[in-house]
């Protein structure tokens, strides 16, 4: 990037969901430890913490041996899976498949997530400046319930979902079909999310203007191109901050 070819303004902003504009709340871990006990198991928090992580990232593998090829019912079973690994081996294993109803369910309404508090602010800004604003997400059609009963995210008029697209994160596919949404050219399309690897990053090679999103600095991020928190965009949308 040099003086003699100056970056033409964004037109619309894309932005990830989970962890990105929501956080659950509380922690999944609390959640899959209420409602398994509730349901016989003994397992500590911490145990359910570890092995929620492991079984996630078994079924991340799997995502990424089918291709990053998903759809509603994949969605569906990635968290049967996951719900089913964590609670194996347990006197409550005969029962995860209650537990998985009742965790779906939880994490279908509004009321288990905590939307950024300065998210209705920064998408204001954005919106402001004429910019088309979406969300793009590797979350599964429960995402639509959940925007639908947040008015701080109303300003958001797309909705790209992984599983509606049938391709995820951080697949080109999934990146092509953000970019059909946008109208506009990939350059002139930020992309903000919280994972270097299934936003940042494939955001970056697919051309877009990607911003990570993180507490701590990426190896392989620019320092312009990452905020820790949301409202620091506030900057970016007025325009008071360069972006190359
Ligand atoms: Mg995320």
């Amino acid at each position: 990037m040099n003086e003699t070819t100056p970056r033409l303004p964004i037109q619309a902003v894309f932005f990830d969901a989970i962890g990105t504009l929501l956080t659950p709340n509380p922690a999944p871990a609390d959640v899959y430890t209420e409602v398994g006990r509730r349901h016989g198991s003994e397992l500590a928090r911490a145990e359910i913490a570890q092995r929620f992580r492991q079984a996630f990232r078994a079924e991340e593998e799997k995502d990424f041996e089918a291709g990053w090829k998903v759809d509603a019912e994949r969605e569906y079973l990635r968290w049967s899976n996951i719900v089913a690994s964590v609670f194996q081996g347990t006197g409550a294993a005969g029962l995860a498949n209650a537990i998985f109803l009742e965790l779906w369910e939880h994490f279908a309404q509004p009321e288990a997530w905590r939307v950024d508090p300065d998210a209705c602010a920064v998408l204001a800004e954005f919106s402001k400046h004429g910019n088309l604003l979406g969300i793009a997400s590797n979350f599964d059609g429960r995402l639509h319930r959940l925007l639908d009963a947040m008015p701080e995210l109303n300003l958001i008029s797309k909705r790209i979902l992984s599983a509606e697209v049938g391709w995820r994160k951080p697949d080109r596919r999934f990146f092509d079909a953000v970019i059909r949404a946008a109208e506009c050219p990939p350059d002139r399309l930020m992309f903000i999310g919280d994972d270097p690897v299934n936003d940042y990053r494939p955001a970056l090679e697919a051309g877009l203007r990607p911003i990570l999103l993180a507490m701590e600095s990426g190896r392989d991020v620019a320092e312009g191109r990452r905020v820790h928190k949301l409202r620091e965009l506030l900057d970016f949308g007025s325009g008071r901050q360069g972006f190359d």
